[in-house]
């Protein structure tokens, strides 16, 4: 997943203690935190401070997050899927609005429509590198365009730490009035060429807004956290309204009664409980300085990985991507060439005590969703599923670790061959 419990150690069919032959001290995570020293001084620091939520520490934490991405508001919240709720709610969406999403994501991304009262749309992805596909946007937009629908919300996800191209994204929703919130959990730090020059993820030039998670898997850990941000301001003042129950504590209408007192607050909608507590927003700010080190190293780790399984061996067997340095490598995948092979390798590696993941099972396979909107599996998606695992990959990842992996799948190689 991501989000979710699925990398509980023993939780994801991987190895347990419980395993014979694997030694739980030695087993190897997909993903994995790394807190030092000064982030643990950080949030001990706020449990002495009088403040333990919505304090100055998110305050900074804010400012810090709009100046690293380059955006004018961030608006911090309790996770990302509080993100992706908050901001497709202020960015229209709600009851019988349409959602186009990707498949080939979280569930979250697409259950933010549902919170919402909207209908989730899925269109399809490129095969190889599972990012939604324009075109089938596009096709999706149109015709909803040519039905009279009224204009919904586009999340476009950064998979994996790619970015799809949000320059003809844009340009294909801005046509019918389409908003873009891009889900960038996968890929703060990501940046991509485009035929317009250079654009970034989370940076809100080519989108309405961005999100951000702060899960311990993802780049900036705060235990759980999330993000919206917007170079819109009254996106921000939305989300900032819904985050604390849709109460705002200044009069904002002309019959709001101004002289009540100086305890005065109204609620002007049905907002939710979505805020972030000190604690996290000290570990978050203390996590947002080591980014560029953490992103050096997921890339570096990437780049191995591209160039050892681009050898003869691995073609055996599958696919891996090249290395592609504006890539903020959230996940590094490679693709077998069918699933039983992929099955077998994912056994293989779990009982080395290597433990992969599959990003992801369509979010429409999943019962809830056929239930709902029954719809006929998407060819590219289906194809991207097939053969798809995620190795081992996070900054505190050593070059041991890595080497270990590798000569894991050598080895599989090697017996698949016999
Ligand atoms: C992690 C993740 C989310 C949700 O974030 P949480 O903080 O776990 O709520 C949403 N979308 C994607 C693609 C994710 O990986």
């Amino acid at each position: 997943m991501d989000g979710g419990d699925d990398r509980k150690r023993g939780e994801d069919g991987g190895p347990s203690a419980g395993d014979p032959g694997v030694d739980a001290a030695n087993v190897l995570p997909y993903a994995r935190q790394w807190i030092d020293e000064d982030d643990i001084a950080a949030v001990t620091a706020v449990l002495r401070s009088e403040w333990l939520t919505q304090g100055p520490r998110i305050e900074r934490f804010e400012a810090e997050l709009a100046r690293t991405f380059g955006v004018a508001h961030a608006v911090a919240v309790s996770s990302g899927t509080a993100a992706l709720h908050a901001g497709v709610v202020a960015l229209g969406l709600g009851r019988d609005g349409i959602g186009i999403t990707s498949p080939i994501t979280f569930a979250a991304s697409a259950n933010a429509f549902l919170y919402a009262g909207a209908d989730p749309v899925f269109v399809d992805v490129d095969p190889v590198s599972g990012l939604v596909r324009v075109d089938s946007i596009e096709e999706a937009v149109e015709c909803r365009h040519r039905a009279g629908l009224p204009p919904g919300v586009v999340v476009p996800v950064s998979l994996a730490g790619a970015l799809p191209d949000l320059p003809a994204l844009a340009q294909v929703c801005r046509r019918r009035g389409w908003r873009i919130l891009e889900d960038a959990a996968h890929s703060p730090g990501a940046r991509r060429a485009g035929a317009v020059g250079e654009f970034a993820s989370a940076a809100c030039v080519h989108t309405d807004a961005a999100i951000l998670s702060f899960h311990p898997v993802k780049h900036v850990c705060a235990g759980e956290g999330g993000a919206v941000l917007t170079n819109d301001a009254a996106v921000a003042e939305q989300v900032r309204r819904l985050r604390s129950h849709g109460i705002v504590r200044k009069p904002v209408t002309a019959s709001s009664p101004a002289d009540e007192g100086p305890w005065f607050y109204e609620q002007h909608e049905l907002g939710f409980h979505y805020r972030m507590t000190e604690m996290q927003a000290a570990l978050g700010t203390s996590q947002l300085t080591k980014l560029p080190r953490f992103l050096a190293r997921r890339r570096a780790l990437a780049r191995r990985y591209a160039t050892e399984l681009a050898s003869s061996w691995f073609a055996e067997v599958g696919v891996a991507s090249s290395f592609d340095e504006g890539c903020a490598y959230h996940l590094y995948i490679v693709h077998f060439h069918d699933e039983r092979l992929r099955l077998r390798a994912y056994d293989w590696l779990a009982r080395q005590g290597i433990r992969t993941q599959v990003h992801y099972i369509p979010v429409y396979r999943h019962p809830h969703y056929r239930r709902l909107h029954p719809m006929a599996p998407l060819d590219g998606a289906e194809r991207f599923y097939r053969g798809c695992l995620s190795l081992p990959l996070f900054p505190a990842m050593t070059d041991e670790e890595q080497t270990r992996v590798i000569d894991a799948l050598r080895v599989f190689v090697e017996e698949e061959g016999r």
